[in-house]
């Protein structure tokens, strides 16, 4: 496996995403001995030294990863171009000093344009890297891109148009930092390297399978952008549906990028399309109201700052999902998400149906259902629920749990989420970012629901308490199925 060289552009390198998660990724990475030949430009708008934004950099890694000796020699191959978006002049200059840093680091014209930056400038920086010639390059060209993708199919639509102006499809690596965690990857490992479960995963052998990802944390300053965007789409046409398609995609043929995308693809285009009245069928809205967490009294929504105190945004989804294929027929997938929920936890739990015949029954008390619970966060591992003889006298059947915790295995804390997708990013590896197919196709299955929302006042907002699991809508949409939310706490 060659180590990857190439010289790393961050734009928004002062921002919040960078100092958290970019910086000290980059450290691991190099710490682990896993990059080559690399240098980094800071590119953002308040104008800095290269001392002072080594420092910062060197500030970061101390205060969010684990800092040793070579830091130093780290941080002395970052660079710093203050920056103005949209100014031609500002991008030669840039262009001028990745020259100049791709011959002193002898980096094979290799670069990465990572935008960390408010999505209302990624359009913008694409078309002025190609029109100022940033993207004339001997080796290879990528571009990193967070989320959000656009706020819907239109929007999406220009935004991609505008980005393939400077960079082919497969050199586009859309960010969506679900897929970097260990867990979500592991998905595929559960499903396809073990005997026991694929020929079980069909509308045959399982009941329902649920998808929860819940926040302990209220909007917190992010009041602004959160107000444009509510829980639909900040979580479920990204995260949310990126889970579900890796549970129910049909195996691929072969483990590369393409094969796994398209079979990802397959079934964004088998997920039934809920129009107009079913939106309020399928699909359940809240929003926090105030409450007490951790002993301590928080506001409402409503209340938070930069919200407005009549708003109609959703801080909670939960929905059902539908696969009309031939795995899936029949099978809802549930999903819920929000903020200001009792727990933070990322959770799947696929629910096999029950045996044929309960021979155990005994004064009303039936065998629990199998049970596979994939720990995405904070824990991460696995639990399969069976049911074993109790000891003692009797036949009397009692649920076991056979845990498998990840952390345990090998003493070392898996890498986060960032480090590996840069590492992928840097080796040319797209597997694990999302392809304008599957974008276009989970904003047009999102905008069907908003487009009901937006057009019918709330009016029962705020529809839960801080601290709870959401809105009783949640419970009875599962209940009207004959099943329930098993706990994830
Ligand atoms: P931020 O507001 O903290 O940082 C923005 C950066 O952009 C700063 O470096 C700022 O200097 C720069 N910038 C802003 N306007 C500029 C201009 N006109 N010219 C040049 N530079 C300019 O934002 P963030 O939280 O780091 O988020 C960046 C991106 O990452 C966003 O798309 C966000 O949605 C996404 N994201 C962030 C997180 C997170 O944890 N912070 C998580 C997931 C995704």
């Amino acid at each position: 496996n060659e180590k990857p060289t190439a010289l790393i552009m961050i734009f928004g390198a002062t921002g919040d995403l960078a100092n958290r998660k970019l910086f000290p990724s980059l450290y691991n990475l190099y710490a682990k001995g896993q990059l080559d030949k690399f240098a980094v430009v800071g590119v953002a708008r308040r104008s800095l030294t290269n001392e002072e934004f080594q420092l910062r950099v060197k500030e970061s890694v101390t205060e969010h990863g684990e800092a040793a000796a070579n830091l130093d020699e780290f941080v002395s191959k970052f660079y710093y171009h203050s920056h103005d978006v949209t100014d031609s002049s500002s991008y030669i200059a840039l262009g001028k000093l990745a020259e100049e840093l791709d011959e002193n680091y002898r980096l094979d014209g290799n670069r990465i344009f990572y935008l960390a930056m408010a999505p209302e400038f990624f359009g913008t920086i694409a078309e002025h890297l190609k029109k100022d010639k940033l993207t004339n390059v001997t080796g290879f060209k990528r571009l990193v891109i967070e989320k959000p993708f656009g706020h819907d199919l239109e929007s999406a639509k220009v935004l991609n148009k505008q980005i393939r102006t400077a960079f082919s499809e497969d050199e586009i690596y859309r960010i969506d930092h679900y897929l970097g965690k260990e867990m979500v990857q592991n998905i595929e490992v559960i499903r396809f390297a073990n005997a026991m479960f694929e020929p079980l995963w069909n509308n045959r052998y399982i009941s329902n399978i649920q998808v929860t990802s819940s926040e302990t944390l209220g909007v917190e300053e992010r009041g602004r952008y959160y107000e444009k965007s509510g829980a639909l789409r900040d979580m479920v046409q990204n995260h949310m549906l990126q889970m579900v398609s890796l549970l129910a995609m049909e195996p691929p043929i072969k483990l590369t990028t393409d094969e796994i995308r398209s079979e990802k693809v397959r079934v964004f285009r088998a997920l039934r399309p809920i129009i107009g009245e079913e939106v309020n069928d399928y699909f359940v809205r809240g929003q926090y109201g105030q409450g007490s967490m951790n002993e301590k009294e928080v506001p409402a929504y409503r209340q938070e700052e930069m919200v407005d105190p009549d708003s109609n945004t959703e801080t909670f989804v939960a929905g059902k999902l539908m696969i009309d294929n031939f795995r899936w027929a029949g099978v809802p997938f549930y999903i819920r998400t929000g903020k200001r929920m009792k727990a933070k936890s990322t959770k799947i739990v696929i629910q096999f149906k029950d045996i044929p015949m309960d021979l155990y029954y005994q004064r009303e008390q039936t065998v629990n259902p199998n049970l596979l619970v994939i720990h995405i966060q904070p824990e991460e591992g696995i639990t399969l629920h069976l049911n074993a003889k109790k000891s003692g006298q009797g036949t009397e059947a009692t649920p076991v749990k056979l845990n498998y915790a990840n952390k345990g295995i090998d003493g070392l804390n898996t890498p986060e989420a960032y480090e590996k997708l840069l590492y992928d990013s840097l080796r040319g590896d797209a597997t694990n970012f999302t392809h304008w197919d599957e974008v276009a196709l989970s904003w047009s299955f999102v905008d069907n629901i908003s487009a009901v929302w937006e057009n019918t006042n709330e009016h029962s907002f705020p529809n839960y308490e801080s601290g709870s699991m959401g809105p009783e809508a949640a419970d009875k949409l599962l209940k009207n199925d004959g099943f329930f939310w098993w706990p994830v706490t």
